[in-house]
């Protein structure tokens, strides 16, 4: 019997496992885990890390962006207060004789003055749009009505540049809900550039018209040119405010960097959308997209 029990002695084995396996493996794992939590946790310090590079960054060139502004403004304001005074001086001094010259005079600071209105008005609705203190005034608005006011305040540089004006209204155009003001200046933004970098191609075309996106209406306006166009490094600041492409800095045309940041703002309160599409030496198309009022018809039928 005993020589038995030696013969099965060593024969068993009592294994005591964990539920999650072997000890090694249950170590294994919890290694893995605290590394992964550790990689987590790194990653999210790297990613915040990352963030304030990028908003330090963008808040430096920001800074930047308005000094040059500043220095902008300041060049661009002087600009035609040096004119307007040269020209009363003349005035003054009877150095101008002839109606003609008077009359030619009288022009130049009916010009100049307009200039400095408008640099004036615009930086005065930026001011007021980036500070919130700006309420829009929300109506039913005939989008034709805005086209035509626009072209109107337009008209003397239209005049001035000598380019054509090729205007296309559609019927029957739905309502948009929205501040006439604000979508005038809007509009005017886009025709003033329009002539202000295309009238080399001596052309621009203003299309209105519905359209359908993802089967909502809209109200579809089209500015176009056949100007300079603009550079692809440019193209994707050209909205932000005080940004002005480098071309025309040194091809030293006016301006203050401000009148797209509005056209995006305005656009955007309104729920819309602009874009812009442009070759290089072959022009610029910018589309600014507005909902229609809920109810639909247009303002002519609502009035009545
Ligand atoms: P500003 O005209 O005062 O420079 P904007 O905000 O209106 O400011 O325009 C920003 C920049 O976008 C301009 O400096 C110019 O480089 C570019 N740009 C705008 N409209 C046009 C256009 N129709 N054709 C070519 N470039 C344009």
């Amino acid at each position: 019997m005993r020589s038995m029990m030696r013969g099965t002695e060593g024969q068993w084995r009592l294994i005591v496992n964990h539920r999650s396996g072997s000890l090694e493996a249950v170590l294994a794992s919890t290694r893995r885990r605290n590394l992964a939590i550790s990689f987590g946790i790194l990653f999210v310090l790297a990613a915040g890390v990352a963030m304030i590079v990028v908003a330090t960054r963008r808040a430096q060139r920001f800074a930047r962006l308005q000094m040059e502004f500043v220095a902008g403004i300041s060049h661009e304001l002087l600009t035609p207060v040096a004119v307007i005074c040269s020209a009363a001086e003349n005035l003054v001094d009877s150095v101008v004789e002839t109606p003609q010259e008077i009359n030619h005079y009288g022009a130049v600071i009916e010009k100049e003055g307009q200039r400095l209105t408008d640099m004036i008005q615009q930086t005065l609705v930026f001011a007021a749009v980036q500070s919130r203190r700006k309420r829009f005034d929300f109506n039913l608005v005939d989008i034709a009505e805005v086209i035509r006011n626009a072209m109107e305040s337009c008209e003397p540089v239209v005049r001035e540049a000598d380019v054509d004006v090729a205007l296309q209204i559609d019927l029957g155009l739905s309502a948009v809900m929205g501040d006439q003001t604000a979508l005038t200046q809007c509009v005017r933004n886009l025709i003033a550039n329009a002539v202000k970098y295309g009238r080399d191609g001596k052309w621009i075309g203003i299309n209105v018209r519905k359209a359908s996106v993802k089967r909502s209406d809209f109200v579809e306006i089209t500015v176009a040119d056949r100007g300079r166009g603009i550079p692809p490094p440019d193209l994707p600041h050209i909205f932000e405010p005080f940004y002005r492409g480098r071309e025309v800095m040194e091809s030293r045309i006016h301006g203050a960097g401000l009148g797209l940041s509005l056209v995006k703002e305005i656009v955007e309160d309104h729920s819309g959308k602009v874009s812009v599409k442009s070759t290089l030496s072959r022009g610029s198309v910018f589309t600014v997209l507005l909902p229609v009022a809920s109810s639909g018809g247009t303002p002519q039928e609502r009035r009545t």
